[in-house]
């Protein structure tokens, strides 16, 4: 994957110079030519990299990186400063603000190269790292936490922009039962058809989510109620249709289902990550007391403290 560099210098010379030494590596460039535009384009365009110069006339370079530090949306992207004197009070500065190397005007081709592949090498790897820590090691879907930053983010910008929201939570029928006859690695099998069904049943702009244990989670950004219902239904068709065999029989299983949706909140001051979760389980929880492998949807009337109880308790 081509990896983004934003250099931010004040010599058009400079930027011409990166652009034909760099042109070996597989990256794509964004230029700023002042301090202050490289900081609105880092914001923008969340580079892998910066190429900073220590000189420029509105700003010098440790006051950009001081910025980019203290910015969260910037925090993260290293910094290589590019600096004119051999000074080491500057280098050792550079370091102290957070930069990760920095090179010597006039560059040395070669060396230029190596540091900035070594920078985007870590790069890489952190952002694997980072991304790993988001999923689930088991289903490949989002993990726990991810799910709540991700519902915590959909329902800020459902209040804003006042569009529908929809939650599904599902659970696998019978699980512990399933784990008792067939045994764990079985278990598991489970758990990753269903986690491939979900992946299979959520569009571009889906999260789908391991909530923990047999229970799953689809958030759906803009979705009413009449489209959940019908991704809630397309899956569970599509998890009782799973062919998973043990010791050459064929074990059937299924899931219920709970939907909630942003458009069944009477009151919108109530209208919360909470609430959306809550009433998604509660309406769980009434498709398995109706005899599983259904979709329920919520009402007002299910978010009691009884359902709290229901929560507390796992169904
Ligand atoms: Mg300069």
């Amino acid at each position: 994957m081509t990896q983004k560099i934003l250099v931010i210098d004040d010599s058009p010379d400079i930027h011409q110079l990166l652009k034909v030494r760099l042109k070996n590596l597989d990256v794509s460039l964004t230029h700023a030519f002042c301090g202050s535009e490289g900081v609105a384009k880092a914001v923008e365009t969340k580079p892998d990299l910066i190429l900073l110069d220590v000189h420029m006339p509105d700003a010098s370079g440790f006051d950009v990186c001081r910025e980019l530090k203290g910015r969260s949306e910037t925090q993260n992207i290293p910094i290589i400063f590019l600096t004119g004197a051999a000074d080491v009070d500057q280098k050792v500065l550079g370091f102290e603000l957070g930069a990760v190397d920095y090179i010597q005007k006039p560059f040395d081709s070669a060396e230029l190269n190596a540091r900035v592949r070594a920078a985007l090498r870590t790069k890489r790897f952190q952002d694997m790292l980072a991304q790993r820590a988001m999923i689930d090691g088991l289903t490949g879907l989002w993990n726990r936490t991810q799910f709540e930053l991700r519902l915590q983010d959909e329902v800020a910008s459902t209040q804003r922009y006042d569009r529908p929201l929809s939650l599904i939570m599902l659970d696998v029928d019978h699980f512990k039962k399933l784990n008792d006859n067939h045994g764990h690695p079985f278990g598991d099998e489970v758990l990753q058809a269903v986690g491939d069904a979900l992946a299979q049943t959520a569009r571009t702009t889906d999260w789908a989510c391991r909530y923990g244990g047999e229970e799953f989670a689809l958030i759906l950004r803009e979705t009413n109620l009449d489209g959940a219902l019908i991704l809630a239904e397309r899956l569970r068709q599509l998890i009782e249709g799973l062919t998973l065999r043990d010791k050459g029989q064929n074990v059937r299983v299924t899931a219920s289902f709970g939907v909630s949706c942003s458009e069944l909140c009477m009151n919108p001051v109530d209208f919360s990550r909470r609430w959306l979760i809550t009433s998604a389980d509660g309406a769980l929880y009434a498709a398995k007391h109706a005899g599983r492998n259904r979709v329920r949807f919520a009402d007002r009337a299910v978010v009691t403290p009884t359902t709290e109880t229901h929560l507390a308790e796992g169904i």
